[in-house]
């Protein structure tokens, strides 16, 4: 395994450090993050908002039946910023054909 992970921009020579992302099999370079829609970006940031958000709140809480609930709807952020993520990766790859993000959007509203 590589010590650097690519940008899941095939056409972009950009690396990260494994090290900084240990659960990652790719990422995204700021420089093609920036050049995606604002839709993307502001639903990327606000999944990531919402999974920091919960994970602090799981780590405090003293009801385990509580945290089970919360780490729930963790999970369903979590799973929708890696909807999120394939939306993104599709973009990147075709670029002429626009992404429907409103549609997307639309079916993942938790
Ligand atoms: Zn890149």
């Amino acid at each position: 395994m590589s010590d650097r992970i690519p940008c899941i921009n095939p056409r972009c020579r950009r690396t990260a450090a494994r090290d900084k992302f240990p659960d990652s099999k790719e990422i995204i370079c700021g420089k093609c993050f920036r050049a995606l829609p604002l839709a993307f970006r502001q639903e990327h940031r606000h999944c990531w908002r919402e999974i920091n958000k919960w994970e602090k709140r799981i780590l405090r809480a003293a009801d385990p039946l509580k945290a089970q609930r919360m780490r729930a709807i963790c999970n369903r952020w979590d799973e929708r910023l890696n909807a999120g993520w394939v939306e993104m990766r599709k973009a990147i790859m075709q670029p002429e054909k626009p992404v429907g993000l409103d549609s997307f959007l639309e079916e993942m509203r938790l």
